[in-house]
């Protein structure tokens, strides 16, 4: 029988959609029906498992699935023995301790003797014993942030993105206890053949996360600009440059990063550059 590797990805949730998208990203097709537990790729060696997130770094690391991808705030709240493989760009969020808005705040040492609801107790404990506070940790599984308000705790310690739950239930947020984003854990004893295809979904993983970071830039510059141009632009190598029909220009191709796109487009500008036009990219192999 073939070798598979068997993924375990959120049911249905906040990373569910991400997670099948990156997969398809990756050129890899399966029929996800709903209220599917699993589904075998076409195309791929892959078994893909449709799990609770809480549930995944259990299954990785009992080898019921070999990879799996969850927040990390997951992964280090359950504290499994599995690997960490790579992080994965989305699901960014924060595990923030909050109170009551009106509430005054200095500093840490406000919590000694007070109480904490969170369904995060393992992150939250080591957190406050690195800051040497001590407090009551009561765990609960969800609809943390009304526990202040039903007096069952006296601050919370939630996952945050844009406060707007913290806000429209009267609280703030104090400290940023975790930064969190979705990850890729693996089972520490994969076969010889299941590592294999892990490295070959890791590669198109990559691809596919270097391409989003990246626009293909084409302009049209005077030759005797060329020079100047070339410096400005990055390049995985050196630009493409090819002769325009019209006498003394060129067209210039290349790639640049999204993060310095507006700096370079100004650049560009500024030293003669027109008629630039930006592309996105679907895939780039290094
Ligand atoms: P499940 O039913 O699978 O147990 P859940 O309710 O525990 O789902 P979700 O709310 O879907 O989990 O969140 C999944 C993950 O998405 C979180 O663990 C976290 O890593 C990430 N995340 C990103 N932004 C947020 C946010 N604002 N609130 C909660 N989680 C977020
Ligand atoms: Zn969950």
């Amino acid at each position: 029988m073939e070798t598979k590797l068997k993924i375990a990805i959120q049911k249905s949730g906040r990373l569910s959609e991400s997670s099948l998208k990156l997969l398809k990203e990756c050129g890899i097709e399966f029929d996800n029906g709903l209220n599917k537990l699993k589904a075998e790729a076409f195309n791929f060696p892959l078994e893909v498992f449709f799990l609770r997130d809480d549930d995944i770094p259990q299954y990785v690391e009992d080898g019921v699935a070999d990879i799996g991808i969850v927040g990390e705030n997951v992964m280090l709240e359950k504290n499994k023995s599995i690997k960490l493989i790579d992080k994965l760009g989305f699901g960014k969020c924060r595990l923030s301790i909050a109170i009551p808005k009106d509430q005054k705040y200095q500093s840490l040492k406000d919590f000694n003797g007070k109480r904490f609801a969170t369904s995060y107790p393992n992150i939250l404990g080591d957190y406050l014993k690195k800051n040497k506070i001590k407090a009551e940790i009561q765990e609960i599984s969800g609809s943390v942030e009304i526990a202040p308000g039903i007096g069952l705790a006296d601050a919370i310690c939630d996952l945050v993105s844009s406060g707007s739950t913290l806000f429209t239930n009267g609280l703030k947020e104090v400290e940023v206890v975790l930064k969190s984003e979705s990850v890729l854990i693996a089972n520490k004893k994969l076969k010889k053949e299941q590592q294999e295809i892990l490295n070959k979904l890791l590669f198109r993983i990559n691809a596919v996360r270097k391409s989003k970071n990246t626009k293909y830039i084409l302009l049209n510059a005077p030759n005797n600009k060329l020079e100047t141009i070339c410096k400005i632009l990055p390049g995985m190598k050196s630009p493409t440059i090819i002769p325009l029909a019209e006498k003394g220009w060129s067209s210039v191709h290349s790639v640049v990063e999204e993060n310095q796109f507006w700096e370079i487009i100004e650049k560009l500008k500024s030293n003669g550059a027109q008629g630039i036009l930006v592309v996105p990219i679907e895939k780039m192999i290094l």
